[in-house]
């Protein structure tokens, strides 16, 4: 269309994500299939698991199997993403996260930590661990622990206090021969931890000479072996629909075939796992926040004060102004850095970090922006922006404290060669 041919006042109308360029027919169309599945399914079974306790949450007939079957009716599974390009997996996985987390991100989290093991195994070309596990089995990635939350993202020690040092690790793999014994256990916050079948682990290993967290390794492990128990399951304030619990381990013993990472691998297997996982989360929480963005435009259309709808008044649509201008810029930066991550031979965790970084603040502030302008009204459960709020809070701290990637993403852009 030529300027002339604009109308005479121009607008353009943005679509239902902001300004998204034409997308390939195939990956418009399964956009448009996650958005129903979001709005259908995903966010009306997250209203009512939000309300559940943690137990209601995971027992059987719950809506969170009902949210698991229909997911795996979609066919997104190792062997879909696998089969494409980098290119469009680059385009799919965060639009995939975008609309789960649209619909419920504690539910959107529940799918991604599921699809962590055998991603991982892809990821380290394991053909073992691929024709050993699949896609419906649900899956859960285990790494931090009572006494190591934040230690956890750093094996090098770069984080370290001077006066500091790592000290007991709480869960050990002892390595001998053919066969691995595991010890211990992982925090209670295992996302899919009470009701995982297999997990991805993370832990200290032991080759001889007693366990070492920075030379640790990796596991896929199903979780139905003797010695293997969970955790009651934990009551939090937000992403409630996502359970979370302890996972123990009492004299585990899995044959080598299981070890996706050993000892020399375990920084890569860190650094890997980390670049998968902060690009979800900028999806997803990029989703939760234009989630929180259409609700307040509805309202600020529909509620009126001084006689308009609040819509008319100037510091609303500065408000709602900021609130897009977020979401497009947490979109494209999580879009741009999975791209990035997926074609260059070596991804860029710091790149990952501000993906997860800049979406799960932009999800805060915006839901905090959304309920400002609900009024009186964003307090109540009968609206559904203080849900939005809470899961948008434990964002900030869920797959690394946001600060701690910061400062650990901050140690990647440190060129040493120019400081010799
Ligand atoms: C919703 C949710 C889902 C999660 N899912 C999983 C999962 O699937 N699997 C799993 O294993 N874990 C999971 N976690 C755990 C998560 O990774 C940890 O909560 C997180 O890494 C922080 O650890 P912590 O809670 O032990 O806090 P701590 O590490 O104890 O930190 C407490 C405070 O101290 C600060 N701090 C700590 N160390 C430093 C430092 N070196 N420099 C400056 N400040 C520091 C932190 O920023 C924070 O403010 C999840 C957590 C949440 C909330």
């Amino acid at each position: 269309m030529g300027v002339r041919d604009w109308p005479a006042s121009p607008r353009s109308q943005l679509g239902v994500s902001g300004a998204e360029p034409p997308l390939p027919p195939m990956i418009a169309e399964f956009q448009q299939t996650l958005r129903r599945f979001a709005l259908e399914v995903v966010r009306p079974l997250g209203m009512r698991l939000d309300r559940m306790s943690a137990g209601e949450v995971i027992a059987p007939g719950s809506p969170f199997w009902e949210f698991h079957r229909k997911y795996r009716e979609l066919g997104i599974g190792i062997e879909t993403l696998r089969a494409l390009s980098p290119e469009d997996l680059s385009l799919m996985f965060p639009i995939l996260f975008e609309e789960l987390g649209y619909g419920d991100a504690g539910l959107a989290i529940s799918a991604g930590a599921s699809t962590l093991p055998l991603l991982l195994a892809y990821r380290f070309d394991n053909g073992f661990l691929l024709e050993r596990f699949s896609d419906s089995q649900l899956g859960c990635w285990g790494i931090t622990e009572p006494d190591h939350g934040s230690d956890q993202l750093d094996p090098s020690g770069q984080l370290l206090d001077s006066r500091g040092r790592y000290g007991k690790p709480n869960c050990v793999a002892t390595l001998r021969g053919d066969r691995i014994v595991i010890n211990g256990q992982k925090s209670a916050w295992v996302s899919n931890g009470p009701v995982a079948e297999i997990c991805i682990l993370y832990c200290a290993a032991d080759t001889g000479s007693g366990p070492d967290p920075s030379h640790g390794c990796v596991l896929v492990i199903p979780l139905d072996l003797p010695g293997v128990s969970r955790g009651k399951p934990l009551d939090k304030m937000g992403q409630r629909a996502l359970p979370q619990g302890e996972i123990f381990f009492d004299n585990v013993e899995v044959g080598r075939d299981y070890l996706l990472a050993g000892p020399e691998d375990y920084q890569r297997a860190v650094y890997c796992i980390h670049s998968e996982a902060n690009g979800l989360m900028g999806g997803t929480f990029a989703g939760l926040a234009q989630a929180a963005f259409d609700l307040a435009l509805d309202y600020a259309h529909e509620r009126r004060q001084g006689g308009v709808p609040i819509i008319r008044h100037q510091s609303v649509q500065h408000r709602l102004f900021h609130m897009y201008r977020k979401i497009e810029a947490a979109r494209a930066l999580t879009r741009r850095v999975i791209l990035y991550n997926n074609t260059a031979p070596v991804p860029a965790l710091q790149a990952a970090m501000t993906s997860k970084v800049t979406g799960t603040q932009t999800s805060f502030e915006v839901a905090s922006e959304a309920l400002q302008l609900f009024g009186g009204n964003g307090l109540t459960r009968e609206y559904p922006l203080e849900k939005l709020l809470r899961d948008a809070r434990a964002s900030l701290i869920e797959d690394g404290c946001n600060e701690i990637l910061a400062i650990k993403g901050g140690c990647y852009l440190i060129d040493e060669a120019r400081l010799r």
